[in-house]
């Protein structure tokens, strides 16, 4: 990023701001779309909430997050407040207009494109919300906007609840959608197949085993969780919820896309113009917020995951984990015995849900994956997550002599298995290079100063 006398300024007010992730939003977004923009945050005590906005206007900051606990404090001192952010209560965007700032709510806008890109319909759905503090709010618009049939709010505090019920039901006019309840009346709600949010913040790190209800009854009648909550990754309320057979998903995506939304307020793009850059940021959050400097080796057979995932981890001081040895250990079988008796599709399931596993439970460590495990659309990205992943390329040459005296590989064994590995590779190498961050050519290379490359890639990669 280059600053100079045209550079732009975009940031965030609130107190605290030292651990936000939103200049990693929209400092990349500003570099990726070429635009001369920096994102700082700004820390400001309450006292001082009116003197930042005006003060930001006169030194014509071109756009401003705000967050805990100015959201509401806000308000008075802007030009223009945008219909939902009103009616929420609550402003997390500031862009400028004539005279000042207009105020926007891109929590609510953030979740709602996080739960199309989950493909979760609320359209005549029951939903309940646990929560109603302020995120919660948001929560209730974005229902009320996608058309739930029936949305229970439950609060520790039930006036908190009746409250916005009373004034989402007044302003959306569809009756009593919104029911407000107490929380401990959880047992009251007789429906199934429900969406719930949850809202609260039982269960934020460092205090992963709470959650706000742990009946297992309760967990039964839930088809989809969310919770806003993305630190940690996996937390409690999501456990209960896959725990008794339903889809649960973290609160990441809301963040990331209430900035990119954000961004492109201040930028004048469509979400959709900016939508190709989401991985990228994603995995830049994830990492920074879970801290996992794991290795992760991809590859066609015969590429040297093991031999130099063993050598790479004993020179890093890392451990080493295979993970075709680690799903053999887990299922009490060997890998073709799992094919046997339960299909591909079962074990290529079990390879997701160890990846998911081995995001929870490990670091510092260098994993060899099997052949195929990168080829699912869904481990294509939760390896990126992982770790660092390596795409060890070998040409159909190479791989050839490598493998062609192992009698062990069912890929193999064929009329002409030259001619299958060309095939195989021709068709996973877009598949292998969508699911890396690097590749690294081992053709005629020695294992040590393939280790070298990885490790000085990796730096570079930093
Ligand atoms: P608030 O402080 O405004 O509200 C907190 C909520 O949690 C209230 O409903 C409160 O109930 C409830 N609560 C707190 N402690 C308990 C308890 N011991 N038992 C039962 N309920 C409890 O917070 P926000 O609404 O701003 O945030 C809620 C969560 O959402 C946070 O974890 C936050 O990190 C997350 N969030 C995520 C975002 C994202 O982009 N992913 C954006 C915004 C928030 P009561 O009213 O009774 O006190």
């Amino acid at each position: 990023m280059k600053v100079n006398g045209l550079t732009k300024t975009i940031g965030l007010i609130g107190c605290p701001v030292e651990h936000t992730l939103s200049p990693m939003i929209h400092n990349h977004l500003s570099e990726v779309c070429g635009d001369n923009y920096v994102y700082l945050p700004f820390h400001v005590e309450k006292d001082n909430v009116e003197a930042a906005v005006k003060g930001s206007k006169a030194l014509s900051v071109q756009g401003l997050n705000v967050t805990v606990p100015h959201k509401q404090a806000v308000m008075p001192y802007l030009v223009d407040i945008d219909e939902a952010a009103r009616v929420i209560g609550a402003v997390n965007t500031l862009v400028p207009v004539d005279g000042g700032y207009k105020g926007y709510n891109t929590d609510m806008e953030g979740l709602r494109q996080a739960i199309h890109s989950e493909h979760i319909a609320l359209q005549g759905r029951t939903v309940v919300i646990l929560g109603a503090g302020g995120a919660s709010k948001a929560v209730v618009y974005m229902c009320m906007l996608e058309g739930a049939k029936k949305v229970y709010l439950l609060n520790r505090t039930v006036n908190k609840a009746e409250e916005i019920a009373i004034a989402m039901n007044a302003h959306f006019g569809k009756g009593d959608v919104i029911v407000p309840m107490a929380l401990e009346a959880y047992g009251d709600i007789h429906e199934n197949d429900m969406i719930v949010f949850q809202a609260t913040s039982i269960g934020l790190a460092p205090n992963v085993d709470d959650v706000v209800l742990s009946d297992v009854s309760f967990y039964k009648k839930v088809a989809v969780g969310v919770d806003l909550i993305y630190n940690p990754a996996e937390t409690q309320f999501m456990k209960l919820v896959k725990a008794a057979g339903g889809v649960a998903y973290n609160g990441l995506k809301m963040l990331l896309y209430q900035g990119v939304i954000a961004y492109g307020y201040w930028t004048n793009r469509s979400f959709e113009s900016l939508q190709p850059y989401c991985n990228e940021i994603y995995e830049k959050m994830y990492h920074s917020i879970h801290k996992l400097d794991n290795i992760v080796l991809i590859g066609f057979m015969g590429s040297g995951k093991s031999t130099v995932g063993m050598a790479l981890a004993e020179k890093m001081g890392f451990a080493f984990l295979d993970t075709d040895a680690y799903i053999e250990k887990k299922a009490g079988m060997s890998i073709s015995e799992i094919f046997e008796n339960h299909g591909e599709g079962y074990f290529r399931e079990l390879e997701t849900n160890v990846i998911r596993e081995l995001m929870e439970t490990t670091n510092h460590t260098v994993f060899s994956t099997g052949g195929g495990m990168p080829l699912r659309d869904e481990n294509a990205s939760l390896l990126r997550l992982l770790g660092t992943t390596v795409y060890l390329q070998a040409s159909a040459k190479e791989t050839y002599e490598r493998v062609k005296d192992d009698d062990k590989r069912p890929l193999l064994q064929c009329e002409d298995p030259y001619g299958r590995i060309v095939a195989l590779l021709e068709e996973r190498r877009p598949l292998y290079e969508r699911a890396s961050h690097l590749c690294i050519q081992t053709d005629g290379k020695t294992v040590e100063s393939i280790v070298d490359e990885v490790i000085k890639q990796m730096e570079d990669l930093v």
